[in-house]
């Protein structure tokens, strides 16, 4: 019998397993597929949300809690794992904002640092960027990335490392519940009972929950991205345009993301999008017109309303709980929402309030 089950291990369902099990609990983790190779993988790593100034207070604060604390989570996560989550300070050059007073009004509420940039202030910065990609900018100075895939690889070796329960291939196929109270996990190999249970499906996480008529307001979103192989310093900020963004990694490798598409849980990719986007990077940087495109790839973001996470227990079914909605910020604020389960469930002072995230609230406003 464990303390906890956790159900999906995307990168919140390993970063929650990992603060419940560093906070004493006997924790398992069962995930259908590899950990950490749905949304988790396929993201970009920009460690703040896009236009952040656009989201509601409640995505900032948990984005604010996690920012500061990353480099040194990635630093744990390299020593306990071997494998180095490559987090790079690169700051975000957003290009041609309409909204520059909204962005400094809310800079300065939250204190986060940003600059508007001339013509002149974006060519000292970012030699690469072309002409037609505008003349103003804000920028970020303290925005950093992560590289997905190394995080979520780090997350699992450290978890293995530590002792987790952790168990691949393994799909729940319904929820136990006796008397309102959630008792563990049915599975194709049988049974997992637990105190608590913990749903982190990700996109899948309304799914596994309607099989016990729970209804929660996530829904998969299409993300595209594609890859350009680049000389390191090609480019070396991340920069954005028209909502498409550019990720330079250390070794040059280039991301350009990505697009919002409702098509269901389709994880196909389209020649649309791959135009797309390989035009929109050769607007920003044009000497990626001589590179060709090496990957393309979609993963499918757990969309909610506003955008805000569902972090809590369930209002009348003791037990069951849930981490999941991160839609387009999951990696960014997944160690604050990770934590704040955590303190919600084992009854501590939580790092925020947690009345917004609130699981079963009605839904409200459609998402952004
Ligand atoms: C293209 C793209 C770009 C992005 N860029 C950024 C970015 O720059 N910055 C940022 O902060 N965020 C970004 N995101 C968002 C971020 O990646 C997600 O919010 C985050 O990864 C969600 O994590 P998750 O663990 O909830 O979901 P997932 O990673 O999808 O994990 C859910 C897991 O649950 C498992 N599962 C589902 N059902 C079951 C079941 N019945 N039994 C067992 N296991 C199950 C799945 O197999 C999966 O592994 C991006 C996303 C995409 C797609």
């Amino acid at each position: 019998m464990y303390d906890v089950v956790v159900v999906g291990g995307g990168l919140i369902g390993m970063l929650t397993a990992r603060e419940l099990h560093l906070s004493g609990l006997k924790v398992t983790l069962l995930e259908r597929g590899q950990a950490g190779q749905e949304a988790s993988w396929a993201g970009g790593g920009i460690l703040s949300p896009l236009y952040p100034w656009r989201y509601p207070d409640e995505v900032t604060a948990l984005a604010a809690w996690s920012q500061p604390r990353y480099e040194a989570l990635c630093h744990c996560l390299w020593q306990e794992s071997g494998a180095d989550p490559e987090w790079t300070p690169s700051g975000l050059l957003m290009l041609e904002v309409e909204e520059k007073s909204q962005a400094r009004d809310w800079a300065e509420r939250w204190e986060v640092p940003l600059e508007v940039l001339d013509k002149f202030g974006l060519k000292q910065w970012e030699q690469a960027l072309g002409e037609d990609a505008g003349t103003t900018g804000l920028w970020m100075p303290g925005v950093a990335q992560v590289r997905n895939p190394r995080l979520v690889r780090a997350l699992r070796q450290s978890l293995e490392n530590l002792g987790v329960d952790m168990r691949e291939g393994v799909e729940a196929t319904g929820l136990l519940i006796r008397n309102q109270i959630v008792t563990g996990v049915a599975t194709q190999r049988g049974s997992v009972t637990a105190e608590r249970v913990v749903v982190t499906g990700g996109a899948w996480s309304g799914q596994i929950l309607a099989e016990i008529g729970v209804h929660l307001a996530v829904e998969p979103v299409r993300g595209q991205m594609i890859l350009f192989r680049g000389q390191p310093g090609l480019l070396s900020r991340m920069v954005m345009w028209q909502g498409r963004y550019l990720i330079p990694r250390r070794d040059g490798h280039i991301l350009a993301g990505s697009t919002v598409e409702y098509v269901g849980f389709d994880k196909s990719t389209t020649a649309e999008a791959l135009e797309e986007l390989r035009d929109a990077a050769h607007i920003l940087v044009p000497a990626l017109k001589s590179l060709a495109v090496e990957q393309q790839w979609a993963g499918l973001r757990p969309g909610s309303p506003q955008g805000i996470p569902y972090i809590g227990e369930h209002l009348t079914l003791k037990g069951l709980y849930v981490n999941t909605g991160h839609f387009r910020n999951g990696v960014v604020t997944g160690p604050a929402s990770a934590r704040l389960l955590a303190d919600i469930l084992l009854g501590r002072e939580p790092i925020l309030d947690p009345a917004p995230y609130t699981f079963s609230l009605p839904p409200s406003s459609p998402s952004p």
